[in-house]
């Protein structure tokens, strides 16, 4: 017997939450764990600009004979003109090769393979705190892990000092994970000033940075979220970006995004993305059409992309209401603390300071569940079930 030896595997501290909400039988139970955009009456809709593009689909596609390793080829120089900017220098210079793959989770995953089989780049520094799932990712492509500091619970903010000091220990060579914008969990992203300090350490140290980019669009606008990215690259000649529609597009289910590699040269990005394509090949072959197909119908149609972009906007700022509305009812409901900062957070995210005890009688108590490390997701709050939360919070907070 092989499997009597495997030991059971601790719950994921985010998906086993959705697990644990599911079984639980209270009726008025909320769950802000997941950052999962919900809607005024707290669903999550399929987009319309996603439902058309899907009816194209279906009366125009003619095969599902498999795609190449690297996907949908408009897809993937749709990727590129949302990343850089349609005429940005990487895209004429033909530096940047991009191959789609299964969400923002698999795209990190063929990033982080292949720089641990193909580069001197084995250790990869994170913020500290950061997406519960950067470490299991990196550690599963046997990457080392480092953590800089990024958050000062004291002021509820950045501590940029700290994390250029963290990083300037980093060797040449190493990698560093930097989130596009939307920072998860805290919801704090550097600003213009820090991107410009961020390239220039990574320049002159030869630091690899990979750009987490799950959130294109959440913060404040599809290019103005985009805004770190292209400072960095516009400076630093190497990078790699996994980025994400799983949000943006609400395509959750359908796992689409891509991993996009920068090289200082057209034919040193050609060798880099082969292996990055021998990754792939490794893994799952080739992937999955259909996630695809709707992005890329959508980006090159100018009444679809319209379309998209108010309904980004509409889920913005929507999550924007929600966390004013936050802040007033946590007021309301007699909490004495400032949770002011709260409104300068940017994403689906706020980093609420709590405490993991103080989480725990939330789920325990109230029935509304959020990450341990005390990341709500306000992309799942509503008018409606605002009460119930910010009065679980007073309760936990007295
Ligand atoms: N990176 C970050 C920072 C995320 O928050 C997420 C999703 N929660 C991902 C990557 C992965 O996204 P996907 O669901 O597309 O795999």
């Amino acid at each position: 017997m092989i499997f009597t030896q495997v030991e059971l595997a601790a719950a994921d501290p985010i998906l086993g939450l959705t697990d644990a909400f599911k079984a639980d039988k209270r009726t008025d139970k909320v769950n802000l764990g997941v950052g999962i955009y919900k809607n005024e009456a707290g669903l999550t809709p399929i987009l319309k600009s996603v439902k058309q593009a899907e009816e194209i689909l279906l009366a125009t596609e003619k095969s599902k004979s498999y795609l190449g390793m690297e996907g949908v080829e408009a897809y993937n120089s749709a990727v590129q003109g949302l990343l850089f900017g349609a005429d940005h220098e990487i895209i004429k210079n033909k530096r940047a090769l991009t191959a789609q793959a299964p969400g923002g989770t698999g795209s990190l995953r063929v990033a982080a393979e292949f720089l641990m089989r193909n580069t001197e780049s084995k250790t990869i520094w994170v913020s500290n705190p950061t997406w519960a799932n950067h470490q299991n990712i990196f550690k599963s492509a046997g990457l080392s892990i480092e953590q800089y500091r990024y958050y000062k619970a004291e002021t509820h903010g950045k501590d940029f000092d700290a994390m250029v000091a963290d990083l300037k220990m980093a060797k040449t060579g190493d990698l560093v994970l930097l989130h596009g914008c939307c920072h998860n969990p805290t919801g704090i992203d550097l600003t213009e000033a820090e991107w410009h300090v961020m390239a220039k350490l990574c320049l002159d140290n030869g630091l690899v940075p990979l750009f987490d980019f799950a959130y294109q669009g959440f913060g404040t606008g599809v290019d103005e979220d985009a805004q770190g990215l292209r400072i960095v690259a516009s400076q630093v000649p190497e990078l790699i970006i996994a980025n994400s529609f799983s949000k943006n597009f609400g395509l959750y289910n359908e796992r689409i995004g891509a991993v996009t590699v920068v090289a200082d040269t057209e034919s040193n990005a050609v060798k880099a993305f082969s292996q990055v394509k021998s990754t792939i090949r490794g893994n799952y072959s080739n992937p999955p059409a259909h996630g695809a197909l709707i992005v890329s119908t959508i980006l090159a149609d100018a009444e679809l992309k319209l379309l998209w972009e108010t309904e980004l906007t509409e889920m913005r700022e929507r999550i924007a209401k929600m966390r004013t509305l936050f802040v007033e009812t946590l007021k309301s409901e007699g909490v004495s603390q400032d949770f002011s900062f709260i409104s300068s957070q940017n994403g689906m995210f706020s980093f609420s300071g709590l405490t993991k005890e103080q989480v725990a009688q939330l789920k325990d108590e109230h029935a509304v569940y959020i990450v341990g490390s005390g990341r709500i997701s306000v992309a799942g709050m509503t008018k409606e079930n605002m009460p119930v939360i910010c009065k679980a919070i007073a309760a936990v907070l007295a």
